[in-house]
């Protein structure tokens, strides 16, 4: 079976690329971090030097990178992805982007007589490392279909949301939300403890009540409700402040393009900004934001 070339080794890239070679598929990999590149290495991949290489190796590629820009230089520089493609290839985006990167990246790889898909996760470090990642993909019904037995290797559940960029639009959407919902649980646990209500009865009842979500009964952000999470281990590890703040942000220039208000997500954007750049919480699960509005 051909290799498969893999672009962007962090938190969630290195185990995604570790689980194609646990299943049985050789991995081509380049991340401008040495460090990590050497990891994976290690655990059997091959390491080249540009993504120029990757793409001259194999002809079904994931990306998994930090943001628009870097995804764009990947596929656009002059050792990037487009330099080298060999026509039919499959080239499929991982990262959380615009939905306008990933149309124009598209747009460039068909003009290379190959196949684009957007395909961001939900599932966190946890699910990237035990395969059990969701992938929202969009693209064409026949570049979904040949993706899908690759996205298997990596994850449980894998959506078709329809045109390229549909991906990218329901990873932002959902991800506006579990900001929104974080910090309305935040402030709803703060009041009601500093109202002198005990932390643990407090969120089950609310856990059993209509104001339950995700961030309450999963990911509740107040240490010591929840053994074994980030707010229970001093917000280490989890999602940070800085992902969540860039993610808010796609939400905002997608509202602007859409002309869809999102009075809620943009305030939403303004505390994780502030957040993400003090210098207590910049570093932290982005469940902080209660020991934020505890403090102030
Ligand atoms: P990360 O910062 O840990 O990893 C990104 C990797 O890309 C790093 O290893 C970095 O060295 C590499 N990189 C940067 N520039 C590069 C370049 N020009 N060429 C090659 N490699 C380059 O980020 P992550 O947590 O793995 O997240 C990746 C994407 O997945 C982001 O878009 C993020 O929003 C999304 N995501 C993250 C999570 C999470 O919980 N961490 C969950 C869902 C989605």
């Amino acid at each position: 079976m051909s290799s498969v070339g893999f672009v962007g080794l962090g938190c969630m890239g290195s185990h995604m690329a570790r689980n194609l070679l646990k299943r049985g598929r050789q991995v081509v990999a380049f991340d401008v971090d040495p460090k990590r590149a050497a990891e994976l290495k290690a655990d059997g991949a091959e390491i080249v030097k540009h993504p120029a290489d990757v793409a001259a190796a194999t002809k079904e590629l994931v990306t998994m990178l930090p943001n628009s820009a870097i995804v764009r230089s990947v596929y656009k520089e002059s050792n990037g992805i487009l330099a080298t493609i060999r026509a039919g290839s499959l080239c499929i985006d991982s990262s959380t982007i615009d939905q306008s990167a990933s149309i124009e990246i598209a747009s460039l790889v068909a003009e290379k007589q190959s196949a684009y898909v957007d395909a961001p996760v939900s599932g966190g470090v946890g699910g990237a490392q035990a395969g059990t990642l969701t992938f929202m993909v969009g693209g064409d019904q026949p570049h979904f279909d040949q993706a899908k037995p690759l996205l298997e290797l990596m994850g449980k559940t894998v959506v078709h949301c329809g045109a390229v960029g549909t991906g990218q639009a329901a990873k932002i959407c959902n991800n506006m939300l579990l900001g929104i919902q974080m910090i309305g649980v935040a402030e709803a646990m703060n009041l009601g403890i500093k109202m002198g209500l005990d932390p643990k009865l407090l969120a089950s009842i609310i856990n059993t009540s209509s104001g339950r979500c995700w961030s309450s009964d999963t990911y509740n952000p107040v240490p010591n409700v929840i053994e074994g999470i980030p707010p229970s281990k001093n917000y280490v590890g989890g999602f940070g402040t800085t992902l969540m703040t860039k993610d808010l942000g796609l939400a905002q220039t997608a509202s602007t393009e859409a002309k869809a208000p999102t009075p809620l997500g943009s305030l939403a954007h303004q505390l994780y900004q502030i957040l993400s750049k003090h210098p207590d919480f910049k570093d932290k699960d982005f469940g902080v934001v209660y020991q934020f509005l505890k403090n102030n």
